[in-house]
């Protein structure tokens, strides 16, 4: 095996940035403006020096590494991911692509490429909304999509709302408009991540390159029935919700499948009253999250779901659903995605195109400019956990793919890979 990207690098910067967590010994925990998240910062934009990049904040935290272009006036590409991570998650959710940027700065100086386009390595604050809910925020301020004026009202779980965290961070959050990225005033948008499930290890491929990101729909399902008495009340009189809600569930993964592969439903909220050992339930309520590739099967998902739900009705049951939440399903660049397919076939890499079953930034970035996104395989499967693991050699793989799109799409020569440092 060959390739650019260096192991032993690529593990130091993980490693280094992993060592800012509030929980040492269970996992990564680095909340957006909290203390180790200010230390990770600090390493991030010691690494991106060491690296040649020009560093800079901008008001909300989001760090940025220029490589300058030989045509300054060209709009840049920027390649990153987050920085910020669940309680108790993994090291490589986030920084891995963060690292990809880096690394790949770190690979532009060795190899003395100057590109002629600007490339800007950048890693983004509170993808995750663990702090402040919602989430992808550094992302969605960045586009545009999010009113700053917001800042005042997000809080945490302390009531700290997110200016007054950015204030204590060192930043001015009524600056937070200027972070703003101008439409037009980015050129390409790249994205590393960990595939955070379990297709790319099971199929035994190094690489995915992500076309689009699942739509995704919540509904809240209430079914009603009449409490009794558990032990006088005879079965043919009884109006039981949780039967009634249980009869609808367990239609309801059948309904997935039907509508395609990559279509997945997940109740993963239920809610019994009164909640008594010895009484009758007389109201349930439940989640359920449909999420598929395209609207028309999502649409269709989330149509079948609420006849299966409405026909629970009857028998002295009142079954309803409210829909919540509706994202439709973000395509990303076909152009970038066969610039990323290209590029892995050169390097020799097994690959396949996938959909992203989770969010990123990368969706959001899709808004402002075309974006390309990779996945290197995740052991198990497993993410959003102490356990959360991806081999170095792979994750240099993954890097590879990105370093050599961005060297082909900044507009610089091509060498031949050389043999790979290993650790
Ligand atoms: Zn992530």
């Amino acid at each position: 095996m060959s390739g650019y990207a260096n192991v032993r690098r690529i593990r130091g910067l993980i490693e280094g940035l992993d060592r800012y967590t509030a929980t040492p010994g269970r996992g990564t925990t680095r909340l957006s403006y909290s203390p180790e998240y200010s230390g990770a910062r600090n390493f991030v934009a010691a690494e991106m020096t060491a690296a040649g990049l020009a560093v800079r904040e901008d008001a909300v935290g989001n760090i940025f590494g220029r490589i300058e272009g030989s045509d300054p006036e060209l709009a840049p590409i920027l390649v990153g991911s987050h920085l910020d991570s669940v309680p108790n998650g993994g090291r490589f959710d986030g920084p891995a692509g963060v690292v990809a940027g880096i690394e790949s700065a770190f690979l532009f100086r060795e190899m003395a490429l100057r590109p002629e386009r600007p490339i800007e390595v950048v890693a983004l604050i509170e993808e995750e909304g663990a702090r402040f809910d919602g989430g992808l925020l550094g992302s969605r301020l960045l586009t545009g999509q999010l009113d700053p004026a917001l800042l005042t009202e997000l809080r945490d779980e302390a009531g700290i709302s997110a200016a007054e965290a950015i204030a204590a961070y060192g930043l001015d959050p009524a600056e937070a408009g200027r972070a703003v990225l101008a439409p037009g005033s980015v050129h390409a948008f790249l994205e590393l991540h960990i595939e955070q499930g379990p297709v790319l290890e099971a199929e035994g491929r190094d690489i995915g390159i992500v076309d689009r990101i699942v739509g995704l729909a919540q509904l809240k399902v209430t079914v009603r029935g009449r409490a009794g008495h558990a032990g006088t009340t005879p079965m043919n009189l009884r109006r039981d919700a949780l039967v009634g809600a249980v009869a609808i569930l367990a239609q309801l993964p059948d309904l997935a499948r039907a509508v395609g592969a990559d279509a997945v439903l997940t109740v993963g909220k239920m809610e019994v009253l009164p909640g008594g050992t010895n009484v009758i339930p007389d109201l349930v309520r439940f989640s359920v999250d449909l999420r598929a590739p395209s609207e028309a099967q999502l649409t269709r998902l989330i149509a079948m779901t609420c006849d299966v739900v409405e026909g629970g009705s009857g028998h002295g049951l009142d079954c309803q659903v409210e829909h919540q939440l509706y994202v439709p399903p973000t395509p990303l660049s076909p152009r970038i995605g066969a610039a990323l397919t290209a590029e892995a076939e050169a390097l020799g890499l097994s690959h396949r195109v996938m959909v992203s079953g989770a969010g990123h930034d990368a969706m959001i970035m899709a808004g402002l400019a075309p974006t390309g996104l990779v996945f290197v395989p995740s052991r198990g499967g497993i993410s959003h956990a102490p356990e959360e693991w991806t081999d170095y050699p792979q994750l240099a793989r993954g890097i590879d793919v990105i370093f050599s799109t961005l060297r082909r799409m900044a507009g610089v020569s091509v060498p031949e890979p050389a043999g790979r440092l290993q650790s």
